[in-house]
């Protein structure tokens, strides 16, 4: 049996895992990438070193490497490409990697598996060369490789002008950064800023680099349409009602060959939810997020929950519900820290502070509902199992308003991503065209594998 497994090695699970390994504990780290670093601390490809990255990249590069370091503590077991595909409330887990499959035995275990960004599907989406704007970062940070010669970037949210900066310093050109809500709706947040001056400061910074090197921001506006082909070869954007919804006659087309979307993200709830752990459903993601106590326990005992699998914090509050986390699992099996009283309250005000800053985040950035118009009934909104927003708009006027209930109808989310994807999507498609809130349309149920694995992995067929 291991004393403390930990699913995700970004900066939730290493930092849980770096501090249970100092107080004593033996952890497992496992994560299905080849590198250790999760979304913000992404390391390059093969002995690439921070400084052959341009400032700001290098800085994050270099702020990973400073975090990672702390795996070669001789407690920590690394296992990278390793899947867990399947864990049972009493924390069993299923892991499957090119060696084979294999099953652990958990004491403690923390969930610590990020998120996902919400796309929002448009006439074009499915073209070569619309990805999200992490793919973008993930070329960049992973392999020094520029998504395209000429993009844009959609959505909403503070990653779109950070991404923006990041992918101007490597030599892209941005034809627009374009974003969905209006200064009249995010000014009257300005007030909630007072004290978190580094914030405040990172995005003034971010604006004013934009700024310096000409690139638009255009608030009010979503992209509507992806043009060409064979790939993208240009796209359309418009401005927006206070719903999000694209206002006819505001169209303008942009030269672009990239399209990079990011409306948001989606925490990865599949293990914690396979877990048994209570979940509750957050209004401002539209999303289910996992339920953990102050010590990033859940309501399944010896299970944690930190850093996006909580609700969307961002990376300060990721390393801060990591450490609390790991103290607490190590504590749990007998093991002390030298962390002082005066530590702990420390740690927690400047946890209750950070994910102060991230609840204003996620109410100046909420989903919009109008932005499902732009899903039009011939485009596609379940990728895997090419079914239309036609389709699934057909099945709800014949009172179909249940997530689960639309799958026999049209199998939506019945492909290799599980409804990762497209869950989120069909959600507010169904709730906008049933006129319910998102919450009542219900979530769909995850079962194992939460991703998808060769036959030959399951030990045991018959009990699956
Ligand atoms: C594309 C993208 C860009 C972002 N950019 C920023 C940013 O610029 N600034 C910011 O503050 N925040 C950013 N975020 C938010 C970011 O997720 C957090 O800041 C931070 O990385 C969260 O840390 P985490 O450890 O919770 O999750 P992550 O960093 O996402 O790490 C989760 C890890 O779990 C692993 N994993 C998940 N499921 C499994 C499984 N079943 N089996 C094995 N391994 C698994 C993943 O491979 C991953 O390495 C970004 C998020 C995304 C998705």
């Amino acid at each position: 049996m291991t004393e403390i497994v930990i699913v995700g090695a970004g900066p939730a699970g290493v930092a849980a895992g770096v501090t249970a390994a100092r107080a004593g504990a033996q952890v497992t780290l496992i994560d299905e990438y080849d590198r250790a670093g999760g979304q913000y601390f992404k390391q390059p490809a093969g002995s690439s070193a921070a400084k052959n990255f341009p400032p700001l990249l290098a800085d994050n590069i270099q702020k990973g490497q400073d975090l990672l370091a702390g795996l070669s503590h001789p407690n920590i077991n690394f296992l990278h490409n390793t899947l867990v595909w399947n864990v049972t409330p009493d924390r069993k887990l299923s892991l499957y990697s090119p060696d084979g499959s294999d099953e652990l035995q958990a004491q403690r275990l923390i969930i610590a598996g990020g998120a996902y960004e919400r796309v929002m599907p448009f006439p074009g989406w499915t073209l070569p060369g619309v990805m999200t704007v992490g793919g973008a970062q993930l070329l960049l940070k992973g392999q020094a490789m520029l998504a395209g010669r000429r993009l844009l970037l959609a959505g909403t949210g503070p990653l779109l002008q950070l991404a923006g900066v990041q992918l101007l310093e490597a030599g892209a050109e941005i034809a627009a950064i374009v974003e969905i809500q209006k200064p009249k709706t995010l000014l009257p947040y300005a007030f909630k800023f007072w004290r978190h001056w580094d914030k405040v400061g990172e995005g003034v910074k971010n604006q004013w680099r934009l700024k310096k090197a000409g690139t638009p921001i255009k608030f009010g506006h979503t992209v509507t349409r992806a043009l060409g082909e064979q790939e993208v070869e240009g796209a359309v954007i418009a401005r927006v009602d206070d719903t999000g919804q694209p206002l006819a006659g505001t169209e303008e087309t942009l030269d672009v060959d990239t399209v990079c979307l990011n409306f948001g993200f989606v925490p990865a709830t599949q293990l914690t939810q396979l877990a048994g752990c209570e979940h509750r459903f957050d209004s401002r993601y539209g999303c289910l997020v996992a339920v953990a106590n102050q010590h990033m326990e859940t309501s399944q005992a010896g299970i944690f929950a930190v850093g996006e699998t909580r609700g969307i914090g961002g990376v300060d509050v990721a390393l801060l519900e990591g450490r609390m986390a790991g103290l607490a699992a190590a504590q749990q099996l007998g093991y002390s820290s030298d962390e002082t009283e005066q530590n702990r309250q420390d740690t927690l005000r400047a946890w209750q502070k950070a994910r102060a800053v991230v609840e204003t985040l996620g109410a100046m950035f909420a989903v919009k509902p109008g932005l499902c118009a732009l899903a039009t009934d011939d485009v596609p909104v379940c990728r895997c199992e090419e079914v239309t927003a036609g389709e699934v708009r057909a099945a709800v006027r014949t009172g179909v308003t249940h997530l689960n209930g639309l799958k026999p109808w049209t199998r939506v989310g019945m492909g290799r991503c599980q409804s990762r994807i497209c869950g989120p999507i069909i959600a507010q498609i169904v709730a906008r065209e049933a006129a319910l809130d998102v919450k009542s349309v219900g979530s769909f149920t995850v079962r194992p594998p939460v991703k998808p694995i060769p036959l030959s992995a399951v030990k045991d067929p018959k009990g699956f």
